[in-house]
């Protein structure tokens, strides 16, 4: 078993590394950066956003693990104290592989074509002022849009930037992608769902903006920016990101974990958490 290590870079997170290469050397497991089967993430959910896009061309061949070194993540659900017994599992069996979708970004521009995946999510925003957009859904066009900007993200995203504008939380079983609006203006002229709308497999949102208009196009937590944009076709992605699971932690549980409380005696308890 050959495992890849990325980390926050933060002195916790390098101690961590440090501490984990000790384990797995002693447990005689091979570090290979280049053509791992584990993919090691020491820090936070955007060092594990970070280390999906670092191994992008090799999503479907490798599973991630995360590890988190400050509150529970998403995506890093293995505390710094369990090193040890990471470290014993990764070398004792196969682990249990979990397949989350993707979200799948096309821009077209005058210049060309260029394709992008997304873990977590594609937001669109214009970089001089308030986004004016027309989303098609199938090529029907079904809404013209006019406010902050649009997030479309993927299930596991949803707990994410998706969140924070209402979008709904999405079990990452089910195929899909939701289109969420940030700040819309209503009026005669534009008018939009002012709900998230999620989307299922095989079908698509076109974006369509003024191609002079400059964007600010994010996928994950990279920011790009981009000018004649013609559109951005948004659909679940065919390939998928794989995780692996030493130990069962239902995706509600995290939910739970992460906004309202942990479990305690049958009762959900929001006072406190522990460390
Ligand atoms: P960041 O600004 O450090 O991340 C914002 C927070 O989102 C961090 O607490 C991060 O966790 C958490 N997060 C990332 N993915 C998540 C997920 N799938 N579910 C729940 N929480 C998640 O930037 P970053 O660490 O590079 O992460 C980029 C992500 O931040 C974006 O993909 C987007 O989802 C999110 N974001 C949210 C807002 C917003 O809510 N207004 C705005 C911009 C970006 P860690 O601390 O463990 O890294
Ligand atoms: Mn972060």
């Amino acid at each position: 078993m050959k495992y890849a290590l990325l980390n926050r870079g933060d002195q916790l997170s390098r101690d961590l590394t440090e501490q984990f290469q000790a384990l797995a050397r002693e447990k005689g497991l091979t570090r290979d950066d280049s053509e791992p089967d584990i993919v090691l993430s020491i820090g936070g959910d955007g060092t594990l956003l970070q280390a999906f896009h670092r191994f992008r061309d090799r999503v479907g061949q490798v599973a991630f693990v995360g590890v988190h070194t400050g509150h529970l993540g998403f995506y890093a659900d293995w505390k710094k104290d369990e090193l040890g017994e990471l470290v014993e599992l990764m070398a004792a069996r196969k682990p249990n592989v979990v397949s989350y979708p993707l979200l799948k970004v096309e821009i077209v521009t005058d210049g060309g074509r260029s394709v992008y995946l997304a873990l977590n999510e594609f937001t669109l925003k214009s970089v001089e002022g308030t986004l004016v957009a027309q989303v098609n859904i199938n090529d029907e066009p079904f809404e013209m849009f006019r406010g902050d900007g649009i997030v479309v993200s993927t299930p596991t995203g949803s707990t994410g930037y998706n969140k924070s504008v209402n979008g709904a939380v999405i079990h990452p079983s089910l195929e899909a992608l939701q289109i969420a609006e940030i700040a819309s203006i209503n009026n005669r002229v534009y008018r939009t769902l002012g709900s998230s709308a999620i989307l299922p497999k095989h079908h698509h949102c076109d974006i369509v903006t003024d191609p002079d208009e400059l964007l600010a196009i994010g996928i994950d937590h990279l920011v790009m920016q981009f000018k004649e944009v013609r559109s951005i076709i948004c659909s679940v992605a065919d390939e998928k990101v794989h995780f692996a699971r030493y130990r069962p932690f239902p995706f509600w549980n995290r939910v739970r974990e992460a906004f309202i409380g942990w479990e305690q005696d049958g009762q959900v308890v929001t006072k406190k958490r522990p460390r």
